[in-house]
């Protein structure tokens, strides 16, 4: 187990990203394509697991007081471009902003379903940066995670 450990803690030496980058990624986002969500209870914001099938989700406390937004480690990694955590901080932002995972009122039924996510993001001004999120992950996704999971 020992060269595992030193494997993972190489692997963090070579992060880009750190959660203080994802709180101003949160809140520049809130700033600029948010300002009409209300901030209505503490947001926290930080890296979760290496999921290999989701890069973010977005809870909130049973009093309903935090909403945690957990985003995918493996996006710490300089391989991933900027806008593919940007835009994944943003889906979960859209959740926020439409009740799930957040005390506000819920406006649709089910989180994803009718592209709902893509579409206010896109409605919101972040386009581009979307179908670069979109074409990166289908391009590389499944590669990039195995060989940042795979163990030696
Ligand atoms: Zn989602």
């Amino acid at each position: 187990m020992s060269a595992g450990g030193e494997f993972l803690v190489l692997q963090r030496s070579q992060a880009v990203r750190d959660s203080d980058w994802l709180c101003r990624t949160l809140y520049d986002l809130w700033d600029r394509y948010f300002s009409d969500t209300p901030r209505v209870n503490i947001v926290r914001i930080g890296f979760g697991r290496a999921w290999k099938n989701r890069l973010g989700s977005i809870c909130l406390s049973d009093d309903q007081s935090t909403s945690y937004i957990s985003i995918n480690s493996l996006l710490r990694y300089p391989e991933v471009p900027d806008y593919v955590p940007l835009v994944t901080v943003a889906h979960e932002m859209v959740h926020y902003a439409h009740g799930f995972g957040s005390p506000l009122p819920r406006r649709y039924r089910h989180p994803h379903r009718g592209g709902i996510v893509r579409r206010e993001i896109v409605r919101r001004g972040m386009a581009r940066e979307y179908e670069q999120y979109d074409a990166w992950i289908c391009a590389h996704w499944y590669d990039f995670y195995h060989a940042r999971t795979r163990r030696l």
